[in-house]
């Protein structure tokens, strides 16, 4: 009889027993075990090894192996292995492989130490009747640790993140004709799958939640129902009271707490403690010990797997600069996993390297977003061949075709007929729409997609210049590269200053040469004293637009019309009384004079920041909001005006300086390409770190007060200003 029907018939008495039938009926169940004989810990290649060099009594661990024997020989047939000198985790026989059925897929160990099992169990599953599955050689699969049959033998459970690879699942589905479900291990205690779930008889889960991601939890809660989990506590599954082997009602562990056995008991489960804590020093207990031979075939026609794979080309300075290991990082933090299919090392300093990978994730969802990311660090989706982009055409205006590609910052190009586009107008958060005929790639806003515009979608034919990094420009400062410590990264207070220097310097550049910077300035500016400093800056060519809220052009006007800010008089640093209606006048002056450009003309508004940008024709342009005061006539209260707005004045800068507005300041960061020097300037670590954290190198956050910030500004940059002495 084959072990699936065996296996099949047990399933049947089980039915029985639980309808409170004698269902004693599971010696057809037969387990694989390996006598203790060898059994030491000899290495380290788990947590649980860590200290435990040969700690191991061997007398105990013989008498605790041989207990645990006898205890499963109740329940089922136990066969044997003999162990082999140098392979003292041979004991472990859950890892010789994965039977179901007559099919024997034969492990694929991580560890070197660990490798020379495969060929005993391979020899042992041949002579026994089994049909050998090999795995390539590179491709780690650690057997029943890592793959766990539902009871039902509808679908497996399969681990990855430690041991075994994600790449082969697909494997197993295909031989085993089963649909395999990817779950990954983030804790590495639990580096097996069994060492944390166990699949239960009835449909029942024995599980510790916490030894998953989110995602893998979220597939385990979907195919089984909350009445049905027993999840368990870190005290229990530290005890390893998952790594339990379920034969019937029968649940032979090594410990579980007397809350664990209530709930177990109460779910119709005798659990038999049977202790194995020399075992848990090499971090195995009952189930580790031992391999079901009889697992029953899947139904036919039920082979699946959601996993799926990309090939992808990663250039450029990858070892020096980091990106390679930036990318496989990711690759993992996302729940996915990688293999280095080829790497061609740049031999010189300054030459380039190559890598092609195979990244694979448990869904098709969670790939995606990899290898968004990855084009995002410079990667190109087809490692070995460059494929055209997939480009959908709209057919409702202001939406796009499903699988859009979102823009990010980046310079990005797109590959139309062959070649490579250049995409115009990079921003974040848009689309890139696509002239086939006049050869033209353009980030553009969903807001204005018209009906037959061709959309970029998917992740083919499309890639993201990234500028150069090596060694000099990121990191540690060097002092014979004057900008090299403005690599992106928040400022102490302690280099305010050194940092105001060098923003100085470029600034005073950047005027030099006609380029451009501009300016988002939030109310603060005034309120610390800094309103001063910034319409110095204007009016001496530091500013060549200025982007802002209300606020920004109503406190300036209160500073220069009445010397306060919001009431409060910025000499004295007093509340004025009457104050609190200083700003509303404001407001109603320029509104009475018709704007601040006629109110300048009047003589009316003769000194702060718009008073300068208007005598210097500095373009500004202020975007509304919800609390709005007024607004002064100038801002713009309709918000897809006031974006245009802003997005026309960044073209071309050199320089945007961000001071102490949050709200603009990410606005104004979602419309910048990549390669523009961005400086934030906020008290707020958080808010800097959030605005400075573009992935790129050109953007410095400085965390100090604004006011003072100009003020050290415009005092380095008059000195700059001095002509020089001979
Ligand atoms: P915001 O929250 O976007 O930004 C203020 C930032 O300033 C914060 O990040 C904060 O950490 C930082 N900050 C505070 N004190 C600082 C200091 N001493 N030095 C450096 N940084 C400091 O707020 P916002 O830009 O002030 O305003 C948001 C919106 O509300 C804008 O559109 C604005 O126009 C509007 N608003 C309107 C009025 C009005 O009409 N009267 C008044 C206030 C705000």
């Amino acid at each position: 009889m084959g072990g699936g029907q065996m296996e099949r018939w047990h399933l049947t008495g089980c039915a029985r027993a639980a309808s409170g039938t004698n269902w004693s009926m599971a010696s057809t169940v037969r387990l694989l075990m390996c006598p203790p004989d060898q059994y030491d810990v000899d290495y380290v290649i788990n947590p649980w090894m860590e200290g435990n060099i040969h700690k191991p009594s061997r007398q105990t661990a013989a008498s605790q192996w041989q207990a645990l024997n006898e205890l499963l020989r109740r329940d089922a047939q136990v066969e044997s292995i003999p162990p082999h000198p140098g392979l003292p985790d041979m004991v472990f026989t859950a890892n010789a492989g994965l039977a179901i059925g007559r099919k024997f897929v034969v492990s694929r160990f991580l560890h070197k130490q660990r490798q020379g099992e495969e060929e005993h169990f391979k020899t042992w599953f041949s002579k026994h009747g089994f049909e050998v599955f090999e795995l390539p050689s590179d491709l780690p699969f650690e057997g029943a640790g890592d793959a766990l049959l539902d009871r039902a033998g509808k679908y497996l459970w399969a681990g990855y993140g430690f041991r075994s690879e994600l790449d082969s699942h697909p494997y197993l589905a295909r031989w085993l004709d089963v649909e395999v479900i990817s779950l990954r291990l983030i804790d590495p205690r639990f580096y097996h799958l069994d060492t944390c779930f166990c699949p239960l008889e009835g449909g029942w889960l024995l599980y510790y939640p916490q030894a998953f991601d989110a995602y893998s939890n979220r597939l385990i809660e979907q195919r089984i129902p909350a009445e049905k989990r027993i999840d368990v506590s870190e005290a229990d599954a530290v005890r390893f009271a998952c790594n339990a082997v379920n034969i019937g009602k029968h649940l032979v562990l090594n410990q579980a707490s007397p809350e664990l056995r209530g709930r177990l008991e109460a779910a119709g489960f005798e659990v038999r403690e049977t202790p194995l804590n020399e075992f848990l020093k090499s971090g195995g207990g009952a189930k580790c010990l031992t391999l079901r031979l009889t697992e029953p075939e899947a139904p036919r026609g039920k082979s699946a797997t959601t996993v799926e794979s990309r090939e992808l080309k990663l250039e450029g300075h990858l070892l020096d600069s980091g990106l390679l290991e930036r990318a496989l990082e990711l690759t993992v933090q996302s729940g996915g996993s990688f293999q280095v299919l080829h790497f061609r090392l740049g031999k010189q300093r300054q030459s380039t390297s190559s890598a092609e990978i195979k990244v694979s994730a448990p869904s098709k969802e969670v790939l995606d977003k990899i290898v968004g990311q990855m084009i995002e660090l410079g990667a190109v989706v087809g490692a070995r061949e460059e494929n055209d982009a997939d480009l959908k055409s709209v057919t409702q205006a202001g939406v796009a075709p499903e699988d859009f590609l979102a823009t990010t910052i980046y310079p990005t190009e797109i590959r139309v007929r062959g070649e490579w586009l250049p995409v115009r107008d990079q921003r974040m958060d848009g689309v890139v729409v696509v002239d086939e005929q006049a050869k033209i790639a353009r980030c553009t806003l969903l807001r204005d997609l018209q009906i037959g515009d061709r959309v970029v979608t998917g992740s083919h034919g499309v890639r993201s210049v990234r500028q150069p990094e090596v060694r000099e420009v990121r990191g540690s400062s060097t002092p014979d590269h004057e900008f090299a410590f403005m690599g992106a990264g928040v400022s102490s207070e302690r280099r305010v200053e050194l940092l105001v220097n060098q923003i100085s310097w470029e600034m005073h550049q950047i005027r030099g040469r006609g380029g451009k910077i501009v300016v988002v300035p939030g109310p603060v500016v005034i309120h610390t004293g800094g309103g001063e400093h910034l319409a110095w800056l204007v009016r001496n060519g530091y500013v060549q637009a200025l982007l802002g809220g209300n606020a920004i052009g109503v406190h300036d006007i209160e500073q220069a019309l009445v010397g306060t800010s919001l009431g409060v008089d910025l000499k004295l640093g007093n509340s004025v009384e009457g104050g609190h209606r200083h700003h509303l006048k404001a407001i109603n002056t320029i509104r009475g004079c018709g704007g601040i450009p006629k109110a300048v003309e009047q003589g009316i508004l003769a000194s702060g920041i718009f008073f300068e940008c208007v005598r210097q024709n500095v373009p500004f342009a202020l975007a509304g909001s919800i609390r709005d005061d007024g607004p002064l006539p100038e801002t713009q209260m309709d918000l897809i005006k006031a974006q245009q707005e802003y997005a026309r004045l960044l073209k071309g800068a050199d320089l945007i300086l961000m001071l102490s507005s949050m709200l603009h300041s990410i606005g104004v960061g979602n419309m910048t390409p990549a390669g523009v020097r961005l400086v934030c300037v906020d008290i707020n670590p958080a808010v800097v770190t959030k605005l400075s954290d573009r992935g790129s190198i050109e953007s410095v956050g400085v965390v100090t007060d604004v006011g003072l910030f100009l003020n050290l500004l415009t005092q380095r940059l008059s000195k700059l200003d001095q002509p020089i002495q001979t």
